[in-house]
């Protein structure tokens, strides 16, 4: 299978115009999907996501113009209405918070992933490794993507087609972002902040680990997310740290024993004076975390180290299948809550090389693109 790879080049509206384009099919079938699911499991109408999404339009034109840029470009690209294109980079802000509003079980609805990190000590050949799985409805178009914009950094990314920034890939200056679907009590779209998708976009664009990580925490955010972030631009050395992030608090985690996992709960949730929103089907991230820290563990204590094929097995791992880290539908529950791994990627930070699968991993072969 041929991964859809769009290489993207020039300013904001240039590479966004380019994106929407190319993948003018795909954006189609992300709007069909999301406007479905913004209805059918968060109650939310066609109209009033437009209303928020032009809001958020606001937002983001005021304090990051060319994210907004980049989005009129996919806009124009995919002829498709800007607003349509906003809700689409918005649907974490849209679909998050809606649930406590109107008194649902928040069975949902966010991404599950599953995410680790290597220090340069523990893996074979001393660069810093990164790897996830995300795991969310198999209907999603994904795409990759190599930028090279007219300032900054290039990056290799993954993303949904229409979603301007990746949220899953590395830049030249050796920043890796992986990220993982956080729920709070007090999530809530009228906080009207710096959306997810804007902050992923701004980790990748950023020079350095600091840059990055305050483009998480600056600010109050809307919605919950973790983020995954590392760096490395000398051989054998190298950070990773991982910064779980509610509305109005930020915590930070290192890596223990050169190791680094994160799933779909708060490691930490009273220290960002939040309070944890788990259901039956959530649970599985319980589960994801304790079997990836199991077998993280096991490669220290048998004094293995890490190296590209190693993590793409343990992507692979099918303990407690369906609800494991290579994630498959669980048929008990309904269509649009079958979550499977969507896409699995190990990146190095060092080479700026990806390995990657779109659908599951243990289905397939690793496919590797280049910075
Ligand atoms: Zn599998």
């Amino acid at each position: 299978m041929r991964l859809p790879v769009l290489r993207l080049k020039g300013s904001p509206y240039e590479i966004g115009y380019r994106h929407g384009q190319f993948a003018r099919d795909r954006i189609e079938r992300n709007l069909e999907v999301y406007f479905r699911r913004f209805k059918n499991e968060t109650a939310l109408t066609r109209d009033e996501a437009l209303r928020r999404a032009e809001k958020y339009l606001q937002v983001i034109r005021r304090g990051s113009p060319s994210y907004a840029r980049a989005m009129e470009g996919v806009a124009l690209g995919s002829k498709t209405k800007l607003l349509e294109i906003t809700a689409l980079n918005v649907r974490y802000e849209l679909m998050y918070s809606q649930f406590a509003k109107i008194g649902l079980k928040p069975m949902l609805r966010i991404d599950g992933c599953t995410a680790f990190g290597a220090m340069p000590e523990v893996t074979v050949n001393r660069h810093l490794l990164m790897a996830q799985n995300w795991d969310w409805i198999p209907q999603v178009e994904g795409l990759f993507l190599k930028i090279r914009p007219t300032t900054g950094p290039n990056v290799l990314c993954f993303t949904e087609a229409g979603v301007v920034g990746g949220k899953i890939g590395l830049n030249s200056e050796g920043v890796g972002l992986a990220i993982n679907g956080l729920i709070s009590n007090k999530d809530d779209w009228e906080r009207l902040r710096k959306p997810f998708h804007v902050r992923c976009s701004e980790i990748l664009g950023s020079k350095t680990l600091s840059q990055a990580i305050s483009r998480i925490t600056r600010g109050e955010r809307s919605c919950s997310a973790n983020f995954l972030i590392g760096q490395q631009t000398k051989l054998g050395a190298g950070k990773i740290v991982d910064v779980e992030s509610a509305p109005e608090a930020t915590g930070a985690f290192s890596p223990q024993e050169g190791i680094l996992a994160h799933t779909n709960h708060f490691q930490n949730p009273e220290r960002l004076g939040v309070k944890q929103v788990l259901d039956e089907e959530r649970r599985s991230t319980l589960h994801r975390f304790a079997r990836i820290t199991q077998l993280l563990r096991q490669m220290r204590s048998g004094n293995r180290k890490m190296s590209m094929t190693r993590a793409e097995d343990m992507l692979r791992d099918h303990d407690g299948k369906p609800e494991s880290v290579c994630r498959h539908e669980n048929n008990s529950f309904p269509a649009d809550q079958r979550y499977r791994t969507v896409v699995s990627v190990v990146m190095d930070l060092y080479t700026g090389q990806l390995q990657t699968t779109l659908g599951s991993p243990c289905e397939r072969q690793y496919q590797t693109l280049r910075l």
